[in-house]
């Protein structure tokens, strides 16, 4: 796998190359490499997930929409982490002295959005309904915007461990497929929802407290649609759509999912709705 770390470094160095040129032509360059840090850093720490997305997905996913996962599965994933360690004096019991192994700066979702965002006005050719009235880029601010986001790449870029992502995790089953299912349930939340990655079945995680989780599988209760047939049976969600079908266990009748049109007739004689005119 690409080391998008060391594709940072090099995008940012890149990018500090030609703030210190001094040319306002090569700023929107030095923008263009700072965004390619911003990016590099996103999937740097998407990899360090991988194991909770599924794959197909996140190899095609935007930076944005990356962090916007990430937000999702583990809402401390873009804060600040320090790391220690220390020896407890039986299983469970607070150690009493802890260790510094380092400090993390995480590229958070708020440098994301804004720098990302910032550095990216200044890389298109203004639309037409943008250039009517607007003065031109003042290239005093964009080298001071672009100085400012250099330096605080470089502190998570410095930081002496990175990507902490420890957690605690639910494991079961998938009722579905019954391949393995992991989800991060993150401290403080009541509830998350989760998708089998082999199966797409979906699940709601409710916390109970004790380190207990139910896992709520996404399914509907479905009456047959056989004429004197009452046997129920229990849909996925996901498989709710025109075209699927199920066999009835009990008639042993198809029951087929499909497109239909309701029609009411117009309500011209309610005399709630009538229109007035007197
Ligand atoms: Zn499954
Ligand atoms: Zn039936």
């Amino acid at each position: 796998m690409k080391n998008y770390r060391s594709a940072a470094r090099n995008s940012l160095r890149l990018a500090k190359a030609e703030l210190s040129n001094g040319d306002d032509q090569r700023l929107k360059y030095a923008a263009l490499e700072l965004r390619m840090t911003i990016e590099s850093l996103a999937y740097d720490r998407a990899a360090s997930y991988k194991d909770e997305f599924p794959p197909s997905e996140y190899e095609t996913w935007q930076p944005k929409k990356v962090m916007q996962v990430l937000l999702d599965v583990d809402p401390h994933a873009a804060s600040d982490s320090t790391l220690r360690i220390g020896l407890e004096p039986s299983p469970g019991v607070a150690p009493e002295v802890m260790h510094d192994v380092g400090h993390e700066t995480a590229l958070s979702m708020a440098v994301i959005k804004k720098y990302y965002d910032a550095l990216g006005s200044y890389l298109h050719v203004p639309t037409l309904k943008q250039a009517r009235g607007v003065k031109p880029q003042d290239p005093a601010k964009l080298r001071m915007k672009c100085g400012e986001i250099a330096g605080a790449l470089e502190l998570v870029l410095a930081s002496s461990v990175y990507n902490i992502t420890l957690g605690s995790f639910a494991t079961i089953e998938c009722f579905n497929c019954e391949k393995p299912l992991r989800r991060r349930f993150p401290f403080g939340k009541e509830s998350v929802r989760a998708e089998c990655m082999e199966c797409h079945a979906g699940y709601t995680l409710i916390g109970l407290g004790n380190n207990q989780v139910e896992w709520k599988p996404h399914q509907r209760k479905l009456k047959c649609g056989g004429d004197n047939c009452l046997t129920e049976a229990l849909i996925w969600e996901h498989e709710i759509r025109a075209g699927e079908y199920w066999i009835c266990t009990g008639c042993g009748g198809r029951n087929q999912f499909g497109l239909c049109v309701g029609y009411s007739p117009a309500p011209m004689n309610d005399p709630d709705t009538k229109a007035s005119f007197d």
